[in-house]
């Protein structure tokens, strides 16, 4: 026989798609076993269903001087002493069956300390069927009248499988079953009384949605690793009890997926719950044996038996399986019995043992490394090297770790004390298991064909299996032959009836025979007519191919139009994006800069408006400050030219005094009283009330003014007016000294200011009365001089004409002393004592006066007269 190959999960034909990304996390279970005796130590307790706690036993408490913890471990799910095995493969196993029948990879292992339940849980005892038996129950339950026929399905040593037609199977089988000892197991052979009630499964459990429109082949394999060899349990050697050979190892192979195998190991292809078992109890016998032969011990070796299905679309007919060896879909599930996890010193092992036991554990311990090294890479993101490889286990294991499928993990504890330290091992690899995630399988591929193939062939008589042929149906409808039997010599009617009756039944075939021969050529007719048909449609549906061929080439040639026209495009597109970021730069940078001009702007414009209003504040002030001086130099010309109008008015009146009257007489001082009682005849003063344009108009027109005869006192003296209009000829005649200012001129200059002239008006108004050093002055012609009244330093500084110079008021005081004749009569006015011209100017009108009046009065006076040129100046 040739052996068949045992095959790791082989990774489905169809490529990882989106769903690869998605990822489950190992789902680990926790069973606890019930104690063997009810008084013994308790150091774990079921919390709740997904929680255990491990109490410290007394012993190691009084070890550590009372110091211990009290831990927790939480699980997918925990099942406590009374979990019945059926409970436990519903939750655990059954969903990996469901994934097998679907397709997908499934790995299931049991792990704990020796003695803690794992082959109890795996395999079960007695009555008590384990997660194996039944995973294979459901199974079989599932895909049992889909079963493909016996040998159609070959496992080859590339770790895939041949199909081959049915007849080539049956064939195969019959070749078998003449060998001499045949090894075609049967199903319906007696089941082995020593695993009956472990398989006598009476929960009837199913998968749903099974693909009725395959068919399946079930394969086993089992294989034990110890001491870091794979032994193949279900391997044919002809065994030697004298001189037993030792079983060879066998070698680990990857396949063109990448998939890890043994090589060359046995698949048996089993067809029932019984047979596959009965295959599992043979590799448990041999192992045994072989344990006891080799002085081996069972606890230290890991056994993984392997559930292979492999799954075949009918063809579209629905009777025969589809002779495509692509369209094979193949799925496995391993249940694995680990070793026990505990240390090498609990067993108390020597020599060989202790090394074979230090091997076994060393792959677990690379078991518990992989997971770790796995956890850390998918949470931290990690690609550290997963050491698959330093064991023959873990190596095993690669394809599900690294590739698709569910793994399942049941962590077995004992709860006695004794067990406690190792317990906790046991507790913290579960831990750290729990966090690796495992790619979720992807859904199998759809085979392309209608579904409900099966069905329907069904309905139309289905294929010819087991029921009746024809001949023997046509053979029933005839009546029964007369009996044969020739009882005796003289019997001449048996032969004659039975003649007869065959006979008949020849005539009626006969009939039948021309019946079917007419039948198969109408048949043939009809056959032709419908192959003429579906010629004609093929042609059609040819021509109408090509046309689509066509369509499509064309429609092609415009794909790649378009691609290269968008290709083109997106390098358009991405050199206007790289235009768009250089512009939009530039109008950043201009917009920046923009902004710090106008700001600069706006500082220089503010700059402006504080220089504009400070200059206008020069302005106005130096125009005030000009204003107040030309004021003030105009008060101070008035006031001069009052005081030399006085003057020469005085004079006048004693030349006027002189010439008209010899008789001396007292020459009137202007008093305030006499100026309110006499305002009008007063000559050239202002009347007291405002001063009206009109006024200043006569003003202006000083000449006018000063000859209108009504004004000048005593005008009804003929003989003064000639004498004043002589001494105003002769005034008109002295050249002018320093320009003295007249009033006419003081006129002129208020038309020409008229916006001073009220002011120098009111000013004139308030003239009444002035307050200097507490003492009241009294202007001497009050409406005639002007003085500029400062605020500042009223009453006590008056300005003065030229040089802008302030002097101290000189009091005007009129002339109080007079001569008895009146000549010697002084006015001292107020005249500035300052170089400026102005009392040289005076003394000088005044000399030239004194001098004219003299000239004039020369004769009549004679020498006595005396003429003070100097007016004098009474000091404050
Ligand atoms: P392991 O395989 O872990 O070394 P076993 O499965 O051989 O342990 O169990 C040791 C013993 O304990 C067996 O006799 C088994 O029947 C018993 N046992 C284990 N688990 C249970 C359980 N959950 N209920 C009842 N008996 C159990
Ligand atoms: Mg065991």
């Amino acid at each position: 026989m040739k052996p068949a190959r045992t095959k790791t999960p082989r990774k489905p034909l169809v490529k990882k798609g989106s769903q690869t990304s998605l990822k489950d996390p190992v789902g680990v279970y926790c069973r606890v076993r019930p104690l063997s005796f009810p008084d013994q130590e308790c150091c774990i307790e079921v919390i709740n269903n997904t929680t255990v706690q491990l109490h410290t036993p007394e012993g190691y408490r009084l070890n550590r001087n009372g110091d211990y913890k009290e831990t927790q471990y939480s699980f997918k799910q925990v099942f406590g002493t009374h979990t019945t095995q059926k409970e436990l493969f519903d939750v655990v196993a059954n969903p990996l069956v469901d994934d097998l029948i679907h397709g997908k990879n499934g790995l299931l292992f049991t792990y704990g300390v020796t003695g803690s339940g794992k082959t109890y849980t795996m395999t079960g005892s007695p009555g008590e069927g384990g997660l194996l038996p039944r995973c294979l129950d459901m199974i079989f339950n599932s895909i049992g009248s889909f079963q493909a026929k016996r040998y159609v399905f070959k496992s080859n040593d590339r770790n895939s499988m041949d199909i081959q037609c049915e007849v080539d199977a049956l064939l195969e089988r019959q070749k078998r079953e003449a060998m001499p000892n045949p090894k075609t197991p049967s199903s319906k052979r007696q089941v082995d009384p020593e695993f009956a009630d472990m398989i006598n499964v009476q929960d009837f459990c199913k998968a749903e949605e099974v693909d009725e429109d395959s068919v399946y082949g079930v394969f086993v394999s089992y294989i034990e690793i110890y001491n870091n060899y794979i032994y193949d349990l279900l391997e044919e050697v002809p065994f030697d009890p004298i001189r037993p050979k030792p079983p060879q190892s066998k070698l680990l192979r990857e396949d063109k997926n990448h998939n890890m195998y043994v090589a060359g190991c046995t698949e048996v292809e089993v067809k029932s719950t019984e047979e596959a078992f009965e295959v599992f109890w043979r590799g448990q016998k041999k192992r045994r044996i072989a344990n006891t032969h080799l002085n081996r011990e069972s606890s230290r070796s890991h056994s993984v038996f392997n559930i292979k299905l492999v799954q075949a679309p009918l063809d579209a007919d629905g009777d025969n399986v589809l002779q495509e060896k692509e369209q094979i879909t193949i799925s496995q599930l391993s249940l694995v019995d680990l070793a026990g996890s505990e240390r090498t010193n609990r067993t108390k092992a020597e020599g060989n043992r202790l090394r074979e036991a230090g091997n076994i554990n060393q792959s677990l311990m690379t078991l518990r490394t992989c997971m770790e090294v796995l956890r850390e890479n998918q949470m931290c993101g990690t690609n550290k090297m997963v050491p698959y490889r330093d064991s023959k286990l873990t190596h095993l294991f690669k394809n599900y770790f690294d590739g698709e499928g569910k793994v399942r993990m049941i962590v077995c504890v004992n709860p006695k004390a004794e067990d406690y330290e190792e317990s906790l091992q046991v507790m913290r690899f579960a831990e750290v298991t729990q966090e690796v995630e495992v790619a979720r399988p992807v859904d199998k591929a759809i085979c392309g064909l209608t579904p409900g193939r099966r069905y329907r062939n069904q309905v139309r008589g289905g294929p010819v299996g087991d029921e009746p042929l024809v001949t023997e149906v046509v053979l029933q409808s005839f009546p029964p032959l007369p009996s044969c039997e020739i009882l005796d010599v003289n019997d001449e009617q048996t032969l004659p009836r039975l003649i007869e009756a065959l006979e008949k039944r020849h005539h009626l075939r006969q009939m039948m025979i021309d019946e079917f021969n007419k039948q198969s050529i109408t048949f043939k007719a009809l056959l032709q007519e419908f192959d003429n048909t579906v010629l004609n449609k093929e042609n059609y549906i040819q021509g109408k191919l090509n046309e689509k061929e066509k369509v499509i080439s064309g429609q092609k040639l415009e794909i790649e139009r378009l691609e290269k026209k968008n290709k083109t495009l997106e390098y358009k597109i991405e050199i206007l994006e790289k235009t768009t970021t250089i512009y939009e730069e530039d109008k950043r940078n201009l917009q920046q800069e923009l902004e710090t001009q106008n700001q600069k702007l706006q500082r220089q414009f503010s700059d402006k408006r504080r220089l504009e209003a400070r200059l206008q504040g020069m302005v106005t002030e130096t125009t005030m400050k000009w204003e107040k001086e030309c004021e003030r130099r105009v008060a101070a010309k008035q006031l001069e030219m009052q005081n030399k109008l006085w003057v020469k008015d005085e004079k006048l009146k004693q030349l006027k005094a002189i010439v008209t009257e010899p008789k001396p007489e007292k020459p009137e001082r202007p008093s305030r009283e006499r100026d309110r009682e006499k305002v009008t005849p007063r000559s050239v003063s202002p009347s007291p009330v405002p001063l009206s344009s009109n006024y200043i108009a006569q003003i202006s027109n000083g000449q006018q003014l000063m000859s209108q005869p009504q004004l000048h006192r005593r005008s009804n003296s003929c003989s003064s007016i000639s004498v004043a209009s002589c001494v105003s000829e002769w005034e008109q005649k002295i050249p002018p000294y320093n320009t003295p200012l007249t009033v006419t001129s003081i006129a002129r200059r208020r038309q020409q200011e008229p916006g001073q002239s009220k002011t120098c008006i009111v000013s004139d108004r308030r003239r009444g009365m002035y307050r200097t050093e507490g003492r009241e002055v009294v202007p001497t012609f009050r409406n005639e001089i002007e003085i500029e009244e400062d605020p500042c330093c009223r009453g006590d500084v008056y300005k003065t004409r030229g040089g802008g110079q302030s002097v101290q008021f000189t009091e005007i005081e009129t002339l109080k002393q007079e001569s008895p004749t009146g000549r010697k009569r002084r006015s001292s006015t107020a005249a500035p004592a300052q170089p400026d011209g102005t009392e040289s100017e005076w003394t000088d009108i005044e000399t030239r006066c004194a001098v004219a009046v003299e000239m004039r009065a020369g004769s009549q006076l004679g020498p006595g007269y005396q003429h003070h040129a100097q007016p004098k100046r009474k000091k404050p």
